[in-house]
């Protein structure tokens, strides 16, 4: 099968050729063909599968088919949106469109929060034809009048459920609400929730679906491994590992942003160098990290599981989890930075007592079981001689408050101190499960 007998003209082919892409992976095989003739689509795929050339490539070739007439103020329209979940997924997914759009004179732009609105505003009075943004930076565009969405033909929500995980369904229909009615609807997600499918119903008009293996299912290019360590010693378990295999590129997982800094400051006083990236950090430092990193000129990342998604690493060998994920899912999604594209990776998880029942959930979504391995000289204690688990609570919560108390005192509830009713009891207010990263 080659990405020319999918229906791509010569100019697109060349781009892909130029990229390395000797032929396309499964979700392109399917998705490439169907986006071409212009209907909606609702597609199960994950970061890593290929689908960003999945709907990038048919979207350049349909946009390049037609002429759109100016704007009114004669300015040329934005043809096309993307909105994805997070800043990283947004600068890594318009560099792939850029890279495919190289040999045509359509042009894109990435807008995402954390970095100054001007550039972004004076790229939009050029020629743009597709925009790749965050909700919530894309909404103050809207505010502000720099974007005009009154022309889009073609929308392609991208990590759909982590949009919804993350609070953005309010947003996320508040922009629909700015664009024409007719226009080319394509849903991404590798999880389907009946929030995700009650969006597919209102967004998409008799979509085709399109669903390929998840990473889980593909694990056979990941080796999985389990190591039973006490709490207490998972940094210095981490340092040996790195040390002792030599690894010279390692991407690990922490729960918070507190742990991540934590464990970053403490790696890198071992002599490994180590930074951190997660929602709190400048966009300008998440960005450093990230490329030193990818460039090998930095040892190990630290990274939240939102900062993390859509990282995309070719090669990279070894994902570590410092702490089992709270969801099950995201498991997947962390260990998926690693054995992409058939190059064999490795995935490690410490796992202390209190985290048992977290693996045993990931145990039952990769269906397989985890066997936990123990190294000379990093023996758990025996359960029976284990701490008890303390139970998430209001100090608990990774802001590294220093243990200090919520002030209740009397059963109140801080956030109730100024009379506003919890968040997600309020009427019209998204619920936010995780951070809003925007
Ligand atoms: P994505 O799932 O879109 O984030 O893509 C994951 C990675 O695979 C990116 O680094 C792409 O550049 C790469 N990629 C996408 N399509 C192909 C292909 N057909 N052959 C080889 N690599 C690809």
């Amino acid at each position: 099968m080659s990405f020319a007998s999918l229906g791509l003209n010569a100019q697109l082919v060349q781009a892909i050729n130029e990229c390395g892409y000797t032929e396309p992976t499964p979700i392109q095989t399917q998705a490439i063909p169907l986006v071409l003739k212009g209907g909606d689509l609702l597609a199960g795929a994950q970061t890593g599968t290929g689908k960003t050339a999945g709907f990038g490539l048919p979207m350049l070739q349909r946009l390049s088919e037609t002429k759109a007439q100016p704007l009114a103020n004669g300015r040329a329209p934005v043809r096309a949106l993307v909105l994805t979940p997070t800043r990283e997924l947004a600068a890594q997914v318009e560099e792939n469109l850029r890279a495919y759009a190289k040999h045509s004179d359509l042009r894109t732009l990435a807008m995402f929060g954390g970095v100054s609105i001007n550039p972004q505003m004076k790229a939009l009075g050029r020629k743009v034809d597709i925009v790749v943004a965050t909700p919530g930076r894309l909404l103050d565009h809207v505010s502000q009048r720099s974007i005009d969405l009154s022309r889009i033909e073609m929308l392609v929500l991208d990590e759909a459920d982590r949009m919804l995980d993350m609070g953005f369904i309010r947003d996320i229909r508040r922009i629909i609400a700015k664009m024409p009615a007719k226009r080319q609807n394509l849903l991404f997600s590798a999880t389907f929730s009946n929030e995700i499918k009650q969006l597919a119903e209102d967004l998409l008009n008799e979509p085709e679906h399109i669903e390929v293996a998840t990473r889980n299912a593909t694990a056979d290019t990941i080796a999985q491994r389990f190591y039973g360590v006490d709490k207490n010693r998972k940094r210095a378990l981490l340092s040996y590992l790195i040390g002792h295999n030599n690894w010279q590129q390692v991407l690990v997982f922490t729960r918070t942003k507190h742990g991540a800094n934590r464990l970053a400051m403490q790696l890198d006083k071992d002599g490994l160098p180590a930074m951190a990236i997660h929602g709190d950090k400048s966009q300008g430092a998440r960005t450093r990290a990230l490329s030193q990193f990818k460039e090998g000129k930095l040892r190990v990342l630290v990274a939240t599981d939102i900062a993390a998604r859509g990282i995309d690493i070719s090669e990279l060998p070894h994902v570590v989890n410092y702490e089992l994920p709270h969801v099950a899912e995201d498991y997947v999604h962390r260990i998926g930075r690693t054995g992409r594209a058939g190059i064999k990776g490795e995935a490690l998880s410490l796992v202390c007592f209190e985290e048992k029942p977290l693996l045993k959930a990931i145990e039952k979504l990769i269906k397989q079981s985890a066997e936990l391995e123990i190294l000379p000289g990093y023996e758990p204690l025996p359960d029976s001689q284990q701490p008890p688990i303390e139970k998430p609570g209001a100090n608990n919560r990774g802001r590294g408050n220093g243990g200090r108390g919520n002030g209740g005192g009397r059963g109140q509830n801080p956030r109730n101190a100024n009379n506003k009713a919890p968040r997600s009891n309020r009427p019209n207010q998204p619920q936010r499960h995780g951070r809003h990263d925007d």
